[in-house]
């Protein structure tokens, strides 16, 4: 992923698929032309990287000249094209192949048309690298179509988003979904995730997604996935994954424009951590981190017999539950640790002390991602 002045951008057509295109223009217009001494004409700017990698493949003599029009501003494309640059030489009784970086609008094709009108050329013939045929809204015939791609908004090989991003060797195409921060809340039963959500959220302006919260609310409002949860979390045992995971599903789906999540008490499996990066990756996001609280387990039966005396939950009052949680934590869920410190995203922060020092030693790992 690139940022380019305010907006993200991911891979989208690598430097590999963009020369084998190049290489198929190439050959299809060499095969046309035959013996004649074409002229191509590259449309500034964008088109400069295509017309030099364009005209080195070319096997024969050729000519090369340039016309300079301007029609974007930021990411939009607009009706008004500025010639910048015309025409220099005389293209009388010549066969001109107009190299376009990209057609979309088509609205920079008219122009050219326009320029060409009076010019008394052979023939003029309009190759493209990339072609947006949704967003294309003219007639005008393109003879030679390199790569057909969605309408959203690309850049590199040429092409800019407001002067940069032309050098790259690469097409890169706009993420949906700007920058995101999605954290993972982890630690035990009782470690404090809840509690310091709170604070971090409010802090990074962040949804919380407290799955045991979901479930509970579910639960007293006596829902169907209430009922199908209750039996497992009076035990102190997982919810399956499949129904955790769509339920999780929804409640991001519920704040579609959010600036990030923090995630307490999801993933706890493999497979919901699996499937959270497949949820992320779908909104062009990922998770950034794991930040576990790292709290002994004497500790941890302490606090949660403490708070079952106010919290209400049938799961906090009993020690014998606290301690299937706590192992379910150990057997099941630990595990993710390697999860993310495979990925580089896995931060321990010690969760004993008070809330304020452990909200900023979460606050210290946020900062530096
Ligand atoms: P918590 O409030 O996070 O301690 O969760 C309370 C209970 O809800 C857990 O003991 C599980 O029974 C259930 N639960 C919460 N999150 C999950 C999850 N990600 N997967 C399975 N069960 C969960």
């Amino acid at each position: 992923m690139i940022k380019l002045h305010d907006k993200y951008f991911k891979p989208f057509i690598s430097a590999k698929e963009i020369d084998d295109a190049l290489q198929r223009l190439v050959d299809e217009i060499a095969e046309d032309v035959g013996d004649e001494i074409p002229v191509f004409v590259g449309i500034l700017n964008g088109s400069f990287m295509l017309t030099s990698d364009f005209v080195k493949k070319y096997p024969n003599t050729c000519e090369v000249t340039f016309i300079k029009l301007a029609s974007y501003e930021g990411v939009k494309s607009t009706e008004d094209i500025q010639r910048l640059i015309g025409l220099t030489q005389d293209l009388t009784n010549r066969t001109v192949i107009i190299l376009e970086d990209i057609i979309d609008t088509g609205n920079t094709l008219h122009e050219v048309h326009r320029i060409f009108k009076n010019e008394n050329v052979k023939a003029l013939k309009i190759a493209t690298l990339f072609y947006k045929p949704e967003a294309y809204k003219k007639d005008f015939k393109l003879h030679y179509v390199g790569i057909e791609i969605p309408n959203k908004f690309i850049v590199g090989y040429g092409l800019d988003y407001d002067g940069l991003g032309r050098h790259l060797p690469e097409v890169y195409q706009i993420k949906d979904t700007q920058h995101m921060t999605n954290l993972v809340l982890f630690g035990p039963p009782g470690a404090g995730k809840g509690t310091q959500a709170e604070f971090l959220k409010e802090k990074y302006n962040l949804v919380h997604i407290s799955t045991g919260d979901v479930f509970r609310y579910n639960i007293k409002n006596d829902t169907a996935l209430g009922m199908l949860a209750k039996s497992y979390i009076e035990k102190g045992a997982l919810v399956p994954d499949q129904v955790t995971i769509d339920m999780l599903n929804a409640e991001v789906d519920k704040n579609a424009d959010a600036n990030g999540f923090i995630f307490d008490g999801f993933p706890r499996t493999n497979a919901q951590a699996e499937a959270l990066d497949k949820l992320m990756d779908s909104k062009d996001s990922q998770i950034n981190a794991m930040i576990a609280l790292e709290v002994d387990d004497e500790v941890l039966v302490k606090r949660l017999l403490e708070r079952g005396k106010t919290s209400g939950r049938k799961d906090d009052a009993n020690e014998d539950v606290i301690r299937n949680r706590i192992k379910v934590y150990y057997d099941e869920t630990a595990i993710l640790k390697d999860f993310y410190t495979a990925q580089d995203k896995y931060f321990g922060v010690d969760g004993v002390g008070s809330i304020e020092d452990i909200t900023q030693r979460l606050n210290a790992v946020i900062d530096k991602l």
